[in-house]
């Protein structure tokens, strides 16, 4: 299925909570979902929005997990089977491989305002993993890779600030950040606490239980 173009915010306001996809924005009085009648779900009934029942939420929490880390539902299912065959909780489990994808670690890393940004810069070449060229944002990161920014970008006049934004950036425990070389490297696997995000993710594991 191709990828969402359309407005980030919109996603927000049918989930009725901020995903976050649009960096400074979300934190500023302009993020649509802080004003009461913006954060009404879109289209022309929005302000009907009904109470859900059990299938209903599962399918939210599901769509907003999908969308806060910009997944395809294919590779989300995919995401899902993997955790699901591993050792421990599921839901844990599918949180961490969503956290370890190369473009959330980006992100995470302090490179990027949004998940979406990181998946640009990775795309257009800007990283190394290991040393080696890695463009491909859904590439799962494991304990002891590494990130640097390739040599050729360094140059760049958007790399040199995104690197000089990085340095005022919180980084998560399980990445250790070397912020003047803008290096990365993955300490620990992200246990749930290390997700920033209030998920249910029982209720996506019952979901894809059914
Ligand atoms: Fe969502 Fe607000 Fe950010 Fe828009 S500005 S993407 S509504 S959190």
């Amino acid at each position: 299925m191709a990828r969402y173009t359309g407005s980030s915010c919109r996603l927000c306001r049918r989930e009725g909570c901020k995903l976050f996809l649009k960096g400074d924005r979300c934190l500023s009085s302009k993020c649509a979902i802080t004003t009461r009648e913006k954060s009404l779900a879109p289209g022309q009934h929005g302000a009907d929005r009904k109470k859900i029942g059990e299938y209903g939420m599962q399918l939210r929490e599901k769509q907003k997990a999908k969308r806060f880390y910009g997944v395809p539902e294919k590779q989300f299912h995919t995401y899902f089977n993997i955790a699901d065959k591993k050792e421990g909780m599921s839901g844990e489990n599918l949180l961490s491989l969503l956290e370890r994808r190369l473009d959330n670690v980006v992100y995470r890393m302090g490179m990027a305002e949004s998940r979406k940004e990181a998946r640009q810069l990775v795309r257009h070449n800007h990283f190394r993993l290991n040393g080696k060229k890695a463009n491909i944002p859904s590439i799962i990161l494991n304990v002891g890779d590494e990130i640097t920014v390739n040599e050729n970008s360094k140059s760049s006049e958007k790399i040199k600030g995104l690197i000089e934004s990085m340095q005022t950036k919180l980084t998560p425990k399980w990445l250790e950040v070397d912020k003047t070389n803008a290096v990365a490297k993955v300490a620990a696997i992200p246990a749930r606490d290390d997700v920033d995000f209030p998920f249910e993710e029982q209720l996506i594991v019952e979901l894809y239980s059914k």
